[in-house]
């Protein structure tokens, strides 16, 4: 099964057509990844979801191919591609294994933040070895009793005068990749209720201690874990961009992370879709095949229509993040939509196979069960959709008056 496919391939052409690097970008997601996708995520994918375990050393694997490194400037090390790439890349990995791409993707989104807003000095020691897949990062933003509303967190720092270092008191919850990771972009607040943003390392004194969240439902191929810190020190020099500017570059690095889930759930909509595509051309059935029901032909042409929209979203998202445009909505708009039919076209899948989709055996099932979190991480729909989308829209309309 081909991981990337004619329609990506299309809509990357339509949008970055005369970009010169088209060819070689293409040749590489559809060659050189989708050859590593399917040798080494695919095959591993209904184990590490039976499992619940993020694989380490394939991450590190796809980080010296070069994928994580694909947005980013050459000066950091980067190949300088529009984010349009990446995410059709990422698409490709979430259509294999959805646990172990969405590890990626909040991978990137924590590198993105460390190198726009970081100093010189953690963009130089981190960034490099972020992109080529040597180290992991993770996004350190929910906790327990605040995830929607994150500005009520409550995880504190202080100061401690003597040394300028920053001590960290409290706990974060739902943190993607913590098992693994060696870098985290932590968001506290301080004395003054200010939030504050940190690169904090497992190695600095005091306690830092990561307990595995067991038994989500789904992307059980990544890690989850609670932080809890106690008097943990992280250096002064570690403290990212000015402090108190801390929400707002989560709140700008959650655009970018839309982005991101908005191409991963096109890729759990895309897998569901061809699995059971696969099994309706075999399946017989009154004298039939599955797929020459007039019912199996209409939903598979609906699905296929929500999917090719999902996709031009989450396109058009990645293409205004690589050329640096603003793209709040868009992004949102893109990770609604994404989520909704990855959610919508697994659970048809499941019952348009019968009982064939509503076994681990079929691969449908996990589909939907790696959907639903798409509805809910990056900014939950609800959420988009009350408050994230509609500033943009009023501002929209008022220009119209
Ligand atoms: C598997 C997994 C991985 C995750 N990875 C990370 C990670 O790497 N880093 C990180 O920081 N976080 C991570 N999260 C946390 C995730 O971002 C939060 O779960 C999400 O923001 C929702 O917060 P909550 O779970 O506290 O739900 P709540 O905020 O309590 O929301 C509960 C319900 O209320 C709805 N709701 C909320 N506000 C409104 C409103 N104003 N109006 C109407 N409805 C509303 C929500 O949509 C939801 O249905 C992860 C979560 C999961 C499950």
């Amino acid at each position: 099964m081909p991981y990337f496919n004619d329609d990506q391939l299309q809509m990357l052409r339509l949008l970055r057509g005369s970009d010169e690097v088209f060819a070689e970008l293409s040749a590489f997601l559809s060659g050189t990844l989708n050859d590593f996708i399917a040798e080494r995520i695919a095959p591993g994918a209904a184990a590490n979801d039976r499992d619940e375990v993020f694989d380490a050393e394939a991450f590190r694997e796809l980080g010296e191919l070069g994928f994580m490194a694909l947005p980013y400037p050459e000066s950091v090390g980067g190949s300088n591609a529009c984010f349009s790439y990446y995410n059709a890349g990422l698409e490709s990995l979430a259509k294999a294994d959805a646990g172990f791409a969405l590890g990626v993707a909040i991978h990137g989104t924590a590198t993105d933040g460390i190198l726009r807003f970081g100093s010189e000095l953690l963009r130089e020691r981190y960034v490099p070895k972020l992109i080529s897949g040597q180290m992991i990062a993770a996004f350190a933003l929910s906790e327990a009793n605040s995830g929607s509303d994150a500005q009520a967190m409550a995880c504190r720092y202080e100061r401690d005068a003597a040394t300028g270092d920053y001590i960290v008191n409290g706990t974060k919850y739902w943190i993607t990749n913590s098992l693994s990771a060696d870098v985290f972009f932590l968001m506290a607040r301080g004395p003054e209720g200010q939030i504050s943003s940190f690169v904090v390392t497992n190695d600095n004194p005091g306690s830092f201690v990561k307990a595995k969240i067991k038994d989500k439902m789904g992307v059980r191929g990544s890690n989850t874990a609670e932080l809890v810190f106690e008097d943990y020190r992280v250096p002064a020099d570690h403290l990212v961009g000015e402090e108190g500017k801390g929400f707002r570059y989560a709140m700008h690095m959650l655009n970018g992370g839309r982005v991101t889930i908005a191409g991963w759930a096109t890729g759990i909509a895309q897998g569901a879709f061809e699995k059971f595509g696969r099994y309706a051309l075999e399946r017989q059935l009154f004298g039939k095949r599955l797929i020459d029901l007039d019912n199996t032909k209409r939903e598979l042409s609906e699905m296929a229509i929500e999917i090719d929209a999902a996709r031009m979203l989450a396109y058009r998202a990645a293409l205004l993040k690589g050329e640096g445009r603003e793209h709040r909505k868009e992004a949102a708009i893109g990770k609604v939509k994404a989520s909704e039919t990855a959610v919508y076209v697994s659970e048809r899948c499941i019952e348009l196979a019968g009982g064939y989709g509503y076994v681990a055996d079929s691969g449908i099932e996990r589909h939907l069960r790696d959907a639903l979190l798409a509805r809910i991480g990056e900014g939950a729909n609800e959420v988009l959709k009350i408050m994230v989308i509609p500033r943009t829209i009023e501002k929209e309309l008022e220009a119209l008056v």
